[in-house]
């Protein structure tokens, strides 16, 4: 499986413009290694990237949540896709999340109802999949499952498989036993991938908000396998040198940081 944190933000003279490193937006592209998606999970910066002809390549979006840093440029990916004579194009979320984006972002104010749009030969232009709260779904080829999350809204992670390996994306969330019982439940798991917001020093505003710090992360991963690999993103880009900092200072050889554009091989 092949694991890829698209980037979102662009290099720019604008005094006070965030280093490219920085990572406002959250979507990764997972490829399957038997040719399954590529699949977006998240789709912060997907409709940013690249030309119509590449973005409607990724088959499928699956969505943790309904904040704004996951969702951000999903009608622009849309759009791409509906150019490429893609109608309809699905869409995956659990139930709360699509009637969170029904209501506040395809609601004919802030875009377009693309659900109650049809095209030329009277096909719906959005099609929602939702994702069930317990049992497999399959997108695009790949096997998910959806994991509870500790966040502010209705929130999923997701257990990836290709019939190769599984990954374990765990969202935005605070700290959260039920991720460790979905790792405890899978001993192949090849990788989890975690988030890591504020530093240290933020920690009740990262509970408060459901997220972590380096410092949360630890305690974490006191129960996680030894031999996990952990993988971690989302870290604000207004701290993200000291988290990232932090982050190396833990010393532990299982966290590697995801850098945008980079593809992980799992
Ligand atoms: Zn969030
Ligand atoms: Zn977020």
């Amino acid at each position: 499986m092949k694991l890829r944190l698209l980037p979102s933000s662009l290099e720019s003279e604008l005094p006070g413009s965030p280093a490219p490193r920085a990572q406002p937006l959250t979507s990764f592209i997972v490829t399957g290694t038997d040719g399954a998606g590529p699949v977006a999970i998240d789709a912060g910066s997907l409709g940013m990237v690249g030309d119509a002809a590449a973005m409607a390549r990724v088959e499928e979006v699956v969505l943790t949540h309904s904040h704004i840093d996951h969702v951000a440029t999903l009608p622009m990916w849309i759009e791409a896709c509906l150019s490429e004579g893609r109608a309809p194009v699905r869409v995956h979320a659990a139930r709360e999340t699509v009637e969170a984006l029904r209501a506040h972002l395809f609601n004919d104010v802030l875009y377009a109802d693309f659900e109650s749009m049809t095209d030329a030969e009277g096909r719906a232009l959005l099609e929602w999949a939702l994702i069930p709260s317990e049992g497999p779904f399959s997108v695009a080829g790949l096997r998910m499952e959806s994991i509870p999350a500790a966040h502010t809204v209705p929130t999923r992670g997701f257990v990836v498989e290709d019939g190769e390996r599984a990954v374990l994306f765990a969202a935005d969330s605070g700290p959260n036993p039920g991720l460790w019982a979905a790792v405890a439940a899978r001993p192949g798991l090849a990788a989890v991938v975690l988030e890591t917001s504020f530093p240290d020093a933020m920690g009740d505003v990262a509970l408060g908000s459901g997220h972590l710090t380096p410092g949360l992360l630890a305690a974490e991963l006191r129960h996680a396998p030894a031999d996990l690999r952990v993988l971690v993103a989302h870290l604000k880009p207004a701290y993200r040198d000291e988290v990232a900092r932090a982050l190396e200072a833990l010393e532990d050889p299982r966290i590697e940081l995801l850098r945008p554009g980079v593809e992980v091989e799992l």
